[in-house]
């Protein structure tokens, strides 16, 4: 009778595990990617609203600003607000292209309020 319990236990703790194991592995995923224009989000604060730009050239060195993506794949136009380290984010403000691009990240969020973080 031990003997079936200290089984069960050990059982008990592999299937645990294993979904712990199938967990981590999603939550590691962040190889989303979206398709579409970067858009630069340069806020006025006089009219309260922002200047939306497709820029040509690196930004990093504008003043603070967020950033979009609009998805071109889609009939819809599916927008993503950009979030990420400061690292992440200024390497894509380094960045100069910024129609048609490929943006990799983790996609989290929605119906109408996606995010995605990159890295
Ligand atoms: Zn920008």
């Amino acid at each position: 009778m031990q003997n079936f319990l200290k089984t069960s236990l050990v059982v008990m703790l592999f299937a645990l595990l294993s979904v712990s194991a199938v967990q981590a592995e999603k939550d590691a995923h962040k190889d989303d990617i979206v398709q579409g224009n970067i858009i630069c989000l340069f806020p006025d604060v006089d009219s309260g609203s922002v200047t939306p730009v497709i820029a040509t050239s690196p930004c990093d060195g504008k003043p603070s600003h967020a950033h979009v993506i609009v998805d071109t794949r889609g009939e819809v136009g599916q927008v993503y607000a950009v979030e990420g380290t400061d690292e992440a984010i200024t390497r894509l403000e380094k960045t100069s292209s910024r129609k048609g691009v490929n943006v990799q990240g983790k996609v989290t969020g929605s119906q109408k309020a996606w995010v995605i973080t990159v890295d």
